[in-house]
């Protein structure tokens, strides 16, 4: 996605050669409009997957997954970041490290809002070292439920998250492809 490309150069940060700072539209701040364009390349390219539910991890995931989900017309199912007394038996619960965070959070879905009958595709903001994506895949097994793909906006590929996926045998689309964040710039694959 050249515009996606484009509004990157102009407006994103980077924070050193691991961390890009993304605020105005994907981790602080929302482009509608380029958001939909995001969820129909989205819906586009996993057309023939049979998608019946969208789930992401909130709450970064939640707007490209959103839009992704009205254009494909399913559900959008967020995984919640916390514990919380009142859902955890009634959950599929994984643990998983956070890049940015620098902790290990849960991530936890009702068990009514994913089953075994669904297909769903998977989408997040930004890959890095996969543990996102990796938890979620855990969900999804535990519900019995089919992944149908992965769709990652933006994904570095000097960090191994999507190639590992890959080497599995999951199918991971990236909207943008990121090379490499070193001497303060961003390159971008191709
Ligand atoms: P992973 O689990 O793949 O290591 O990291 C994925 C999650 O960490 C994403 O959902 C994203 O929110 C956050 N993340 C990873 N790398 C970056 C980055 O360079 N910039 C920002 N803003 N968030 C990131």
């Amino acid at each position: 996605m050249d515009i996606l490309k484009e509004r990157l150069l102009k407006e994103a940060t980077v924070l050193n050669s691991d961390v890009l700072k993304v605020d105005s539209l994907l981790n602080h701040g929302v482009d509608p409009v380029l958001t939909m364009e995001m969820g129909k390349e989205f819906a586009r390219r996993f057309a023939e997957e049979k998608v019946t539910k969208v789930v992401t991890v909130e709450s970064s995931g939640i707007p490209v997954a959103f839009a992704t989900a009205l254009e494909l017309k399913v559900p959008l199912v967020f995984a919640r970041r916390k514990k919380t007394l009142l859902n955890e038996a009634d959950a599929y619960t994984v643990r998983v490290p956070s890049f940015t965070k620098g902790i290990v959070t849960d991530l936890i879905v009702s068990r009514h809002l994913l089953s075994r009958e669904d297909s769903a595709l998977f989408i997040d903001d930004i890959i890095a070292n996969g543990d996102a994506a990796r938890g979620m895949i855990r969900i999804i097994e535990q519900s019995g439920a089919r992944l149908a793909g992965i769709g990652i906006v933006l994904e570095k590929s000097f960090q191994a998250g999507g190639k590992a996926l890959r080497e599995l045998g999951y199918r991971v689309e990236s909207l943008v492809r990121i090379r490499s964040l070193e001497d303060n710039r961003i390159a971008f694959e191709d």
